[in-house]
C-alpha cells in the first residue's frame, strides 16, 4: 500500500490474513511514500515478482498518469486505489465503487436499484459512492456537501450516468424524510485527533422516515449518525464491510482467486481493536 503517512492501516493485516488462508506466498506492506518519491516507487511496481499495490491519502489521484492503462471506473471517478502489474504494464482501478456496492448488498442485504438516495459529501470516497449507485441503477442521487461548489462539481461530472442532483441547504430536510438509502460519506463522526466522534453529520431529528443508513466511517464502530438512526427504527451499516470488500475486489485483481472474505473481516475487525488499544 502507498500511502504518506503509512500509520495505522489495517490493511496489511487484512490481506497477510487472506494470502495466508489460501497459501498464497506473498506479502503485503505499508509503505510510506513521500509525494517527491511516488514516480519512482510506482515505478518499482512492475518487476515480476510483484502483483501491485493498493493506493490511498494522498496519492490516489496523483498515479492516475503512471498508469498503462485504466479501468472505467478508475477513469469517471478519476482516482485510482488498486494498481495491478500485468506483466510490467500497470493498470489502474478503483475498488471503492464496487466495494461500496458489494457491503450493501452482501452485507446490509440492501439492493440501490430504482431507489431514492441521500448522499452526504462530496469528496474522494463520495465519486466512487456515486459512480457505483448510478451504475447499479437509483432511481434518484440527491447530493450535499458543507462546501456547496464541490457538490456541483460532482454532480456535473457524474450527470451523465444518471439522475444525480445538488441538494442546496434549504431541501435537505425533506429529500432526506423521503430517502430509502442515506450515505454519509463525510469524515463527520470519525474518530481522530482534532475530530469529535460524538457529532453527527445531520441536525438533530433529521433522518429519512424508513430504509438504511449507510455510513462510511469505521472508527468508531457505531457513530452517532448510526446510534441516531437505530434509535429511529432504521437499518445502519459502518464503513468496515465496504473496507474489507474493496480490500478484497483488489486481492482478486492481483491473484486471479477469489477472496477469502470472512477471514479479512475477521482480520480487520482484530486490527481495528488492537489499535484502539
Ligand atoms: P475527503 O476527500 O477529504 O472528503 C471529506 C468530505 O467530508 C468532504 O465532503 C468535506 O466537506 C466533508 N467534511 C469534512 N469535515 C466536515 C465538517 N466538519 N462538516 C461537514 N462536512 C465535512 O475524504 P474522503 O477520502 O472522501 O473520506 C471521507 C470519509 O470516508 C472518511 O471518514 C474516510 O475514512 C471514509 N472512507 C471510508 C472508506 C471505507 O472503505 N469504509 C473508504 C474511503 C473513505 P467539504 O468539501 O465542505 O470540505
Amino acid at each position: 500500500m502507498l500511502a504518506h503517512p503509512a500509520g495505522h492501516s489495517i490493511s496489511p493485516t487484512m490481506h497477510n490474513a487472506a494470502f495466508e488462508k489460501l497459501g498464497i506466498n506473498a506479502h503485503y506492506e505499508a509503505l510510506d511514500v513521500p509525494p517527491d518519491s511516488l514516480e519512482a516507487v510506482v515505478a518499482g511496481l512492475r518487476q515480476k515478482d510483484v502483483y501491485g499495490a493498493n493506493v490511498t491519502i494522498p496519492h490516489k489521484l496523483a498515479v492516475l498518469p503512471l498508469m498503462d492503462a485504466l479501468s472505467e471506473a478508475a477513469k469517471q471517478i478519476g482516482a485510482v486505489n488498486t494498481i495491478v502489474n500485468e506483466e510490467g504494464k500497470l493498470h489502474g482501478h478503483n475498488t471503492d465503487a464496487t466495494g461500496f456496492l458489494r457491503a450493501l448488498r452482501d452485507d446490509g442485504q440492501f439492493s440501490p436499484k430504482s431507489k431514492r438516495v441521500v448522499m452526504l459529501g462530496a469528496g474522494g470516497a463520495a465519486r466512487a459512492v456515486a459512480y457505483a449507485l448510478l451504475k447499479a441503477g437509483v432511481a434518484d442521487l440527491g447530493v450535499y456537501n458543507r462546501t456547496e461548489s464541490k457538490a456541483e462539481t460532482l454532480v456535473n461530472d457524474f450527470s451523465p450516468l444518471g439522475a444525480i442532483s445538488h441538494l442546496p441547504e434549504e431541501t435537505l430536510n425533506q429529500a432526506i424524510q423521503a430517502a430509502d438509502l442515506l450515505v454519509n460519506t463525510t469524515s463527520v463522526g470519525m474518530e481522530k485527533a482534532g475530530l469529535d466522534p460524538k457529532v453527527s453529520p445531520l441536525k438533530e431529528g433529521n433522518l429519512p422516515a424508513r430504509g438504511f443508513v449507510s455510513d462510511l466511517v469505521y472508527r468508531p464502530e457505531t457513530t452517532q449518525l448510526m446510534r441516531d438512526a437505530m434509535a429511529a427504527g432504521l437499518k445502519v451499516q459502518n464503513g468496515l464491510p465496504m473496507l474489507v470488500y474493496q480490500g478484497a475486489e483488489s486481492f482478486e485483481c492481483w491473484t486471479g482467486q477469489s477472496a477469502p472474505a470472512k477471514v479479512m473481516l475477521n482480520a480487520a475487525k482484530t486490527a481495528l481493536g488492537r489499535a484502539r488499544a
